[in-house]
């Protein structure tokens, strides 16, 4: 038996969509060939399981009711719950929430968790509303998706624009709804709730940990080694800090107040009270100001994207001088600039392997929140290393076995786990 896509094929299968479902559906045409025999189930990968779109109404504090419409989309089950955040923000689509699903499916098999892909969004600005308006939109939203979520089938997460406080809402929510306490329901909760320790840092641990891998295999020592971040928060903070402890020069940051280079290197802890001070990086003491498109043309052996998608594009890509580039955003560099670095040499660790620690610690909070027994930090940081080891290990191999990048491998990598578990379970009914 093989599926046939030209029966019913849906609208979001249009290979001339747009955006970002379009460069998935891409990724997915491009690894097919690597498939063999599974490549028979690969229509799968092309389909979201379940998509669901969400009338939220909320009274805000003037009285007045509003309406904002939220998505929750399981892209995959195959190998376990679906996983994945929930973003509120205005430019949310129902295209992009099915693209960060589908690529919450490959991370999650391209390390290995047993996990599916998932994600969620809400049409929002959250800037324009106050802390209890927020509170009912996320409480409505939850109750909303609470019909297909739950700590066996979907477990949601912070992303852009939500946090601790949006993840305990929406654990009260749902248990309030289901009449017992489930702490396993989200990710990402406060600590005082079932969250893990070193949940906060685990991104920028897992993009430090799989560049140092890179590196190596780039024949880079990070001792002395130049590394040049965009991003200082939670991700880009957090690998700065990590590769300066080692002995690396982070020579550049840039946010989204401007951009500080020091050839010397940046002292980092110095900086990140700085960037906490004045909100940004720009104005910092003892560096020069560096303009974007200086900053990217500057030469160093690391680059790290770690803000938004599509910094690294047809624009600056011809640039770039680095050996190295490790996506810590998702999706920093377009189908265009990929083929720009890859043709230059530059060794790109995608998205979906060098950010999967935060994902894996999630991992390691569902698991501590189902046997409720809590591990120290010295634990979770010495689990993660060894999972991002092993999954950059894998694709690495993979890498070398096909002649492909590392993007592709990873993309194999997962595509083929996916595949080999829908198959094996067959099709019901
Ligand atoms: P954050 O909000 O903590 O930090 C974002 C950083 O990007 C800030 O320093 C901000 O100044 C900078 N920035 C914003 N706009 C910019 C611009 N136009 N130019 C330059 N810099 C700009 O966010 P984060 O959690 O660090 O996430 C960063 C990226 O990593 C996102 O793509 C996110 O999806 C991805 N990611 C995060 C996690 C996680 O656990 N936090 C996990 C996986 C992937």
């Amino acid at each position: 038996m093989s599926e046939n896509p030209k029966h019913a094929l849906p609208s979001y299968l249009d290979p001339k969509h747009l955006g970002p479902w379009g460069i998935y559906l891409e990724q997915v045409e491009r690894v097919t060939p690597y498939l063999g025999k599974l490549a028979k189930w690969v229509e799968t990968l092309k389909r979201p399981k379940r998509a669901l779109i969400v009338d939220v109404p909320v009274e805000l504090d003037d009285g007045t009711i509003a309406h904002f419409e939220g998505y929750r989309v399981q892209h995959n089950t195959s190998r376990g719950p679906g996983k994945g955040g929930v973003r509120f923000h205005q430019d949310v689509t129902l295209s992009e929430v099915m693209a960060l699903s589908a690529w919450m499916s490959v991370k999650s098999a391209a390390v290995n968790l047993p996990f599916g892909g998932a994600k969620g969004g809400v049409r929002i600005d959250p800037h324009n509303y106050s802390r209890a308006e927020l509170e009912r939109i996320t409480r409505r939203y939850t109750s909303e998706i609470g019909v297909i979520i739950g700590p066996n089938k979907d477990i949601p997460a912070p992303d852009v624009n939500t946090n601790a406080q949006t993840m305990a809402w929406m654990m009260d929510t749902y248990s309030m709804n289901e009449g017992a306490t489930a702490t396993g329901v989200v990710t990402g909760k406060p600590i005082s709730l079932g969250g893990s320790l070193g949940r906060v840092e685990a991104t920028g641990r897992g993009v430090f940990v799989v560049g140092c891998e890179a590196a190596r295999d780039a024949g880079i020592t990070i001792e002395g080694a130049r590394v040049v971040i965009q991003g200082f928060g939670n991700v880009g903070g957090t690998a700065a800090r990590l590769f300066h402890d080692a002995g690396a020069k982070v020579i550049a940051v840039l946010d989204h107040t401007g951009g500080v280079h020091n050839a010397g290197g940046l002292e980092i802890p110095s900086l990140q009270a700085y960037a906490q001070e004045h909100d940004g990086v720009a104005g910092a003491p003892h560096a020069d100001a560096i303009c974007a498109a200086d900053f990217w043309a500057l030469e160093t052996e690391l680059l790290i994207p770690a803000a938004l998608e599509g910094q690294i594009n047809e624009d600056n890509a011809g640039s770039i001088r680095a050996k190295v580039v490790i996506e810590g955003a998702n999706g920093p560099t377009t189908p265009e600039a990929d083929d720009i670095l890859t043709s230059k040499g530059t060794v790109i660790v995608p998205d979906v392997l060098a950010n999967a620690g935060g994902v894996t610690v999630s991992y390691f909070e569902w698991v501590q929140d189902f046997s409720s027994f809590f591990w120290t930090e010295a634990e979770i940081n010495h689990r993660l290393e060894a999972i991002m080891w092993a999954a950059y290990a894998s694709v690495a191999q993979v890498a070398r076995e096909h002649k492909v990048s590392l993007r592709t491998a990873a993309f194999i990598t997962a595509c083929t786990r996916i595949l080999e578990a829908r198959e094996v379970r067959g099709l019901y009914p």
